[in-house]
């Protein structure tokens, strides 16, 4: 089994509800969608070359020694080795936090022990934010990035209903920036008004210039 790595590296977790937990960062190299405002173009597009194998990608997170692993990307569902590198990360006691855009699903994660990953949802603006609806099911935390585009009749489609109703809604305004910070409060307070909750997490890893 190769593995499509764009880098590996140890870390703080700077988005989401996990933010400061110490990790070991897997980005994969090639993603299915292109967003502007993407931070990691250089993780967009697929490459054959940079595929590494199994044992060498397990031997470099032993050596980091981080028992909490986060495959981001890229997108990580974009490539059928997912559930088969993410089952075997669990076998080994890693615990699996997964970043996606939701819109590949992959039936594999039905199979696996619930508590052995984790899914962060991120839905994206450049996708009128379509998803495939098990991530409804599925997905641990539902990051919805605030800038001028997001709307509340967005965030409360009904397929990030169950997602909002089970509070696991986070407004992450775009790039820490100012405005963006300002739209997401006046989002959150309207979603308040409503009988909702949602919390506010800014990119901790910007703020302390963490990559
Ligand atoms: S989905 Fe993520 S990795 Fe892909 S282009 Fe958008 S921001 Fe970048």
């Amino acid at each position: 089994m190769d593995i499509p790595i764009c880098e590996i590296y140890p870390t703080i977790q700077g988005e989401g509800f996990l933010v400061g937990s110490p990790i070991t960062l897997i980005r994969f190299q090639g993603c299915n969608i292109y967003c502007s405002w993407c931070d990691t173009k250089y993780a967009i597009p697929f490459k054959e070359e940079v595929k590494v194998p199994l044992k060498e990608v397990l031997k470099k997170i032993s050596q980091i020694g981080r028992k909490h692993i986060l495959i981001t990307g890229g997108e990580p569902f974009a490539h059928p080795v997912l559930g088969d590198f993410c089952q075997i990360l669990i076998k080994e006691g890693y615990f699996v936090q997964i970043e996606t855009n939701g819109t590949i699903w992959q039936s594999v994660f039905e199979k696996l022990p619930r508590k052995g990953f984790y899914i962060s949802l991120s839905p994206k603006y450049s996708v009128n934010y379509k998803i495939d609806p098990k991530f409804s099911q599925f997905a641990d935390e539902l990051k919805m990035v605030v800038d001028k585009h997001l709307t509340l009749e967005v965030v409360l489609r009904k397929e990030f209903l169950p997602l909002v109703e089970g509070k696991k809604l986070i407004l992450q305004p775009e790039g820490n920036k100012e405005e963006n910070l300002k739209r997401a409060l006046e989002l959150l307070d309207k979603l308040l008004k409503m009988g909702f909750y949602a919390r506010i997490i800014p990119q901790m890893h910007k703020l302390i210039n963490l990559p």
